[in-house]
């Protein structure tokens, strides 16, 4: 039996020994951190859970090719209970409010209320989201194994998908926004995603929950992570946590196995690299590895963006904060460089395992970019914890503002930034989803390949964008595919 180490216990990592381990090979998986899920992942603080990943999880619509991936990996099911919130998120602005609900009829209505000057944007925009409902990335295998059937296929599915193309193609969430002369309704549509997206992946994204393939899981991200090891264990699959990798081993062309920090060398016949590509190529193989067009996106970071972000998390009594997500404008607060005067709040009230009762965890999200990635890094360690502390209670005041029903009922659990992501995860700049696909820059499609080397493979979020928890399976679960195709083996699995 042909043995497989795996680099890295995110879900990339851990989906690929899922399905090493259903494919006849036998398989090990090294984790540098005490406990598995890479970015999937949550914590416990005073008796609160801090679920700090799924927001949405793509493909809990049964009959999708992600559902079954999900499925196979015991990370949903008809034993998992799910959370359907009927809110995508409401931005406030000047005291007014809009939401996008679930029910696009009812968002729709809010809408046209709203700004009745809008009205002929606002019927595009909710025809192109009903549109987008249909857009199911093609997940059964890699785009490059697929055949004519397999596109014909595809391209009946999506169907919808391509009047939505040809609706906001060429155009980023801000020319979207710019599309309508409300400020409310402006302020909606780009207070979410990253205003350099593709207008596209904002309808794709919010398609998603009003088609029902978006809900989130029961106990949220850390329990869905420990399902999936509970699988891989099953299988037979052997996890090793604390044991980081220093390198790859590679002679002649091939990797013969890798090299553990402690300098234990482990033999393989095929190396999976599931870390952050940035950590792969430079860390555990040479630079020189990596293929020219992943180069081209970290040598040009303003044209291959990526984000991270500072979060805060809270306990407050959960009968004063009615709102699911909320995103509102506040005094600024510096921080680093740059004056903040914008936050989201997100409410976990939906899932009470995650407080005390008659507690609600409620956490803040503030984006930051390439520049507060580098602020936080210039600090020593004093420095940091102080700028934490006063950044973290200059939030807290500005909610208690907002919601002035808070003020001693709410308290502050913890405050991470992008450096907690770079330090745990050896995140590239902190960031948790892969580069940003703006508009007139095509963000390459990798294949998981390393040239040169014939038994070293990749899966990772970072090998297609937008990354996340599907891309991160999937191209864990592609990985095993080519390997069987290399064995001469059948790929449909
Ligand atoms: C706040 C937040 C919210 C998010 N919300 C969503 C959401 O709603 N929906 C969604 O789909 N996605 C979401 N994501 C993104 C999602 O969590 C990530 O895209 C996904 O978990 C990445 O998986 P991965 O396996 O590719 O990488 P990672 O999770 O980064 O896993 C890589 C693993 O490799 C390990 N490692 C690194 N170097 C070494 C080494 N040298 N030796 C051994 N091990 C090593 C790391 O410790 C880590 O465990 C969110 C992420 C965050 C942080």
């Amino acid at each position: 039996m042909k043995k497989t180490v795996i680099v890295g216990e995110g879900i990339a990592g851990l989906t690929a020994g899922v399905y090493a381990q259903l494919n006849g090979f036998k398989s090990e998986i090294y984790e540098k951190n005490p406990v598995a899920g890479g970015q999937c992942m949550g914590w416990d603080r005073k008796g609160h859970h801090i679920d700090n990943c799924i927001h949405w999880l793509t493909g809990t619509k049964k009959g999708t090719e992600l559902y079954k991936i999900w499925e196979t990996l015991n990370a949903i099911g008809d034993d998992v209970e799910m959370i359907h919130n009927q809110t995508f998120y409401t931005s406030k602005l000047d005291g007014k409010s809009a939401t996008l609900w679930r029910d696009l009829d009812k968002t729709q209505r809010e809408l046209l209320q709203i700004a009745p000057e809008d009205a002929e944007e606002i019927h595009k925009l909710i025809s192109h989201v009903r549109l987008a409902e249909c857009c199911e990335m093609p997940f059964n295998k890699p785009m490059d194994m697929m055949n004519i059937f397999d596109y014909i296929n595809m391209g009946k599915k999506m169907a919808g998908m391509f009047k939505v193309m040809k609706e906001y193609d060429k155009m980023d969430i801000e020319d979207l926004g710019n599309r309508f002369e409300n400020p409310l309704i402006r302020k909606l549509l780009t207070d979410y995603m990253c205003k350099e997206y593709f207008a596209s992946s904002f309808i794709i994204s919010y398609a998603t929950m009003t088609s029902g393939n978006g809900d989130i899981p029961l106990k949220g991200s850390l329990a869905m992570t420990n399902r999936i090891i509970k699988r891989y264990k099953e299988l037979g699959g052997v996890l090793h946590t604390n044991k980081p990798i220093k390198k790859i081993i590679i002679s002649h062309n091939k990797a013969e196995g890798v090299i553990l920090n402690d300098d234990t060398v482990v033999h393989a016949d095929y190396v999976i690299c599931a870390t952050d590509t940035a950590e792969t190529f430079g860390r555990l193989m040479d630079s020189s590895y990596m293929d020219k067009k992943l180069k081209v996106c970290y040598e040009n970071p303003n044209d291959y963006p990526v984000f991270s972000g500072l979060q805060m998390a809270f306990s407050a009594d959960n009968n004063l904060f009615s709102d699911e997500t909320i995103i509102f404008d506040f005094k600024p607060i510096t921080i680093g460089n740059n004056d903040v005067t914008r936050m989201s709040l997100k409410s976990y009230h939906y899932d009470p395992s995650f407080a005390p009762e008659g507690k609600t965890v409620l956490q803040v999200n503030i984006m930051q970019r390439k520049d507060d990635f580098d602020y936080w890094k210039s600090l020593n360690k004093q420095d940091y914890k102080n700028a934490k502390q006063t950044i973290a209670e200059a939030v807290t005041d500005r909610i208690i503002e907002c919601f002035p029903k808070l003020n001693g009922h709410i308290e502050l659990l913890d405050c991470w930034t992008p450096l907690t992501y770079e330090k745990y995860c050896n995140s590239f700049n902190g960031a948790y989803m892969a580069f940003i696909e703006k508009k007139n820059i095509k963000i390459p499609r990798l294949k998981g390949k390393v040239n040169g080397l014939s038994n070293v493979f990749i899966a990772s979020q970072w090998l297609q964008s937008p990354g996340g928890l599907p891309v991160a399976a999937a191209t864990g679960k592609f990985v095993i595919q080519r390997i069987l195709k290399k064995e001469g083996k059948s790929i449909n699995i």
